[in-house]
């Protein structure tokens, strides 16, 4: 008998499981489109996945503002190497290639040492997330990625 399964994949392990890590990179393994960003099906719309990695990893968009690569890679959705950008921002970055390594982003305050607390801490995610005082969504990417790449 078949058993019928209509539960939705929760975006976030979507995202998770359609990336390797190349580098400090989350380089998107699904379909990309031709400008090299990787795509994904959410919220009814076919949208960027960096975009979607954004708004689920680090919050919502402002209108108006753009996600932006720190690392020059359209396919990586690794949130740390994303940060808001207005569309001027944009075509600056397109000219100049300046690689700045996300100063406004909420995430690069993380030590290394902080990052492996929260992979290695057991405990609900979210007093592991107070203590350290990440966001529980960020701790629950670090323990999936330990889970999924086997950090030592
Ligand atoms: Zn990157």
């Amino acid at each position: 008998m078949r058993i019928p399964y209509r539960r939705k994949t929760p975006i976030l392990e979507k995202l998770i499981e359609r990336y390797d890590s190349v580098g400090s990179c989350w380089q998107w393994k699904a379909g990309k489109d031709r400008s090299g960003y990787g795509r994904i099906w959410h919220d009814g719309k076919n949208q960027t996945a960096h975009t979607v990695a954004y708004s689920v990893f680090v919050g919502p968009i402002p209108k108006g503002l753009h996600v932006r690569h720190t690392c020059d890679t359209p396919a990586c959705i690794n949130p740390e190497h994303l940060v808001l950008g207005s569309h001027a921002d944009n075509m600056r970055d397109k000219s100049v290639r300046k690689r700045v390594h996300g100063s406004k982003n909420p995430m690069s305050k993380f030590t290394d040492a902080e990052r492996e607390l929260a992979r290695t801490l057991t405990g609900r995610v979210k007093d592991v997330a107070s203590i350290i005082g990440m966001s529980a969504c960020y701790v629950c990417i670090l323990r999936k990625q330990k889970e999924m790449h086997k950090f030592s």
